[in-house]
């Protein structure tokens, strides 16, 4: 079974993110949503919620399965059996970042392969932290969330 591990912090969750999770299903048998839990980096809405808003978007889709964790990606791949690590693509800024922390996952863990998806146009401007400004400066985020992400409710 191919199962590919998709990391982020998901602060919050993003259609730019959902588009992701959906062109991995066209590829993988199973994709993992891990959401890190990282004690120096202070977010915005706490793991509970951020969790919980994943398995709502996906609670008819049996090949999507939500988790914590910290400490390396790699590791947590062999521990779900991940032979993959998908990422998203929006920017040549992504990318940059994106290729550093991939050659060193792969000089370190050389049997888990990094896997690139490009995000669709309309979704390249959409990041959490620009719907983290959006909130707290009351803006319109609505459309850049799927529909189970609720804010403030
Ligand atoms: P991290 O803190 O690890 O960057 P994020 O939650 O910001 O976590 O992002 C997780 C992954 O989703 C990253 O690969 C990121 O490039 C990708 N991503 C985020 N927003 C979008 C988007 N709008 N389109 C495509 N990929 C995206």
């Amino acid at each position: 079974m191919k199962t590919a591990l998709f990391p982020g912090t998901f602060d919050p969750f993003t259609n730019g993110h959902l588009d992701i999770v959906q062109k991995g299903l066209n590829l993988f048998d199973k994709v993992v949503i891990a959401v890190g839990e990282n004690a120096s980096k202070k977010t915005m809405f706490d793991l509970a919620t951020r969790i919980q808003w994943i398995e709502d978007v996906f609670k008819n889709e049996p090949r999507v399965v939500v988790k914590h964790y910290s400490g390396l990606t790699i590791h947590f791949c062999k521990e779900v059996g991940a032979q993959y690590i998908l990422r998203g693509l929006r920017t040549i800024g992504d990318f940059e970042y994106e290729k550093q922390i991939a050659m060193v996952n792969a000089d370190l863990a050389p049997t888990v392969q990094s896997v690139f998806v490009l995000s669709e146009q309309k979704y390249t401007a959409v990041s959490s932290t620009v719907i983290r400004d959006l909130i707290l400066h009351g803006g319109d985020y609505a459309s850049y969330l799927p529909e189970a992400v609720t804010i403030g409710e």
